[in-house]
Formats: C-alpha cells, structure tokens, sequence
C-alpha cells in the first residue's frame, strides 16, 4: 500500500489536488483513502459532495472512546473513495496539532482504514509542530509531496517542510516524493519551481495550472474529475495520478536558506 501526503501552506490548493488525485486514482480501479489533517475540515468536501460533518475529533467529543465505530468516522465518497476527516478543536480552545495525534491513533486502534491502494494525508503545513509532523514523524506517510506556488511564503513553507522531513528521513523511511506546483500565474513560476525543486534535491512531479473550471466545480462541490472530465485541468489531475502512482523519484531533501529563496524569486520573478 502506498502511504502519502500532501503538505503545503494553507490556502495554496493541497486540498484540491488532492481530491482530483483522489478521484483520478479512482477511476484509475485504485481503492484510495484520503485524510484531511487540518481543522478546516474541507479535505473530502468535493469527494463527499458536502462538507464532513462526522470528524473524528468530533466523535471524541461526543462519545465515549471504546463506543466510536468505524462506520463513525469513515465516510464512503465519490467513486469509492473513503474519506475521513480528523478535524480540529474548538476554534480558540486547544491545540489543533494534538488533534491530529488523537485522531490518527484512534483511526488506528479501530482498524478504520483496511484494504486501500493508496492513504492520501492531506496536511496543513504551515507549521510543521509535533502534531502536523506526526504523519512524517510516526510513518503514517512514506511519500511526502509539497504543494506550492511560485510565491515566496509558498517556498518558504515547502522549504520547511522539507527541513522537516530531512529531519525524520534520518531514522525511518520518509521520503521527499515532489514538489506539485499549483500555479498562481506570478513571473517565471515554472522556471522558478523547477530550480526550487533541483535545488532541494526532489522533481517538480506536475505544474498544474491555474484554471477557474476548478472553481465552478468546486462552486459545484464537485471535483474537476466529475464536472468536466474531458477538459485539459482533468488531464492534468490525471497525469499526476497516474505519476504519483508511478513515482520512485524519493530522496533526502536538501533545504535551503532563506536568503538562497530570496535569491531565486529575486532572479527568476521577473517581468520577462
Ligand atoms: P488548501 O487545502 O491548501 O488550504 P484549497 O485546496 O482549499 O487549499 O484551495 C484554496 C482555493 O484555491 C480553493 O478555492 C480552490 O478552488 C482554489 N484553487 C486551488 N487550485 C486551483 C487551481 N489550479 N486553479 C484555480 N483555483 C484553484
Ligand atoms: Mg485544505
């Protein structure tokens, strides 16, 4: 089985990959998983067609522990995909991060995800503390890809990301598996992301452009993949599907400082 995740500064489109690389692998005949690690809750809103309401968090909350059932917290979405939601704490009360360490235990004492081709984790990464590492730190994820645009607070969180699993590589089998540029149209992204990602010692796996048919699907609570399954955007989600599927490009990330980031958009952040 395949263990991934997507890591990436909040807002930069981890969960929209992911839900159209959910639903490509899919349609692909693959039995996919995908988790959402951040109090957003929104990671399988397009594969369940509404946002999550049974989160696991949520279910702590309210039951007691040995009477959660998996039926509880694992929700069937589009095409066969299981979605589970780890959710967060009420905003202002605890520690988001520790929600994260709950969750996924009690996802394991329950034995809630059998029998998949592939668990997707899609992590918040703007801070990488115990709680958002733990899928690096504990091994739940093997294949880290980050998601990140040409802009600097962008490649500053993937740049972290990667320090920590360079971290963690060390003494388990962690891996940087790609950068996924998600295009926010600014000068030289792609050059830009290409030498990002040469330099940390990892590929740019896909440079997935900027389209609004994400938006009207998404407007839609549908992924690309179901709203307008022949246009180029669905292409695109399926050709990273199928090249994550394939992917053994996983190496030992090599960060850099933040000046060298400064540098690069500087350079390559041009008009031409
Ligand atoms: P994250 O999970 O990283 O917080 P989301 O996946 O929720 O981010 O995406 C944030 C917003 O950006 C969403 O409204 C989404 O529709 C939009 N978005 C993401 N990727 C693209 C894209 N390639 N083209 C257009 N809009 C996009
Ligand atoms: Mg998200």
């Amino acid at each position: 089985m395949k263990k991934i995740a997507f890591y990436g500064k909040g807002g930069i489109g981890k969960s929209t990959t992911a839900s159209n690389v959910s639903a490509a692998l899919s349609l692909l005949g693959k039995k996919v998983c995908q988790i959402g690690c951040d109090p957003k809750n929104d990671s399988t809103r397009l594969l369940l067609g509404h946002i999550c309401k049974e989160t696991v968090l949520d279910k702590v909350r309210t039951k007691e522990i040995d009477e959660i059932e998996v039926g509880d917290v694992v929700h069937q979405g589009f095409n066969g995909t299981i979605c589970v939601e780890a959710g967060g704490p009420e905003p202002g009360v605890g520690c988001a991060g520790r929600g994260i360490i709950v969750a996924l235990q009690l996802l394991d004492r329950l034995h809630a995800v059998t029998d998949v081709d592939l668990t997707l984790y899609d992590v918040l990464g703007d801070v990488v503390c115990g709680g958002f590492a733990m899928p690096i730190r504990e091994g739940y994820a093997t294949d880290i890809y980050v998601v990140s645009s040409g802009e600097l607070m962008s490649l500053y969180a993937a740049n972290n990301i990667a320090k920590g699993i360079r971290r963690f590589a060390v003494r388990g089998n962690v891996r940087l598996a790609g950068i996924i540029g998600n295009s926010r149209n600014t000068p030289g992204e792609k050059e830009l992301l290409l030498e990002f990602a040469s330099k940390l010692n990892t590929h740019l796996i896909a440079f997935v452009p900027r389209n609004k048919i994400v938006n009207i699907a998404e407007n839609q609570k549908q992924t690309v993949l179901q709203y307008a399954p022949d246009s180029d955007q669905a292409k695109v989600y399926f050709k990273l599907a199928e090249d994550i599927w394939n992917n053994e490009n996983l190496t030992v990330p090599t960060p850099i400082a933040f000046e060298e980031l400064e540098k690069l958009v500087e350079d390559y952040g041009t008009e031409n």
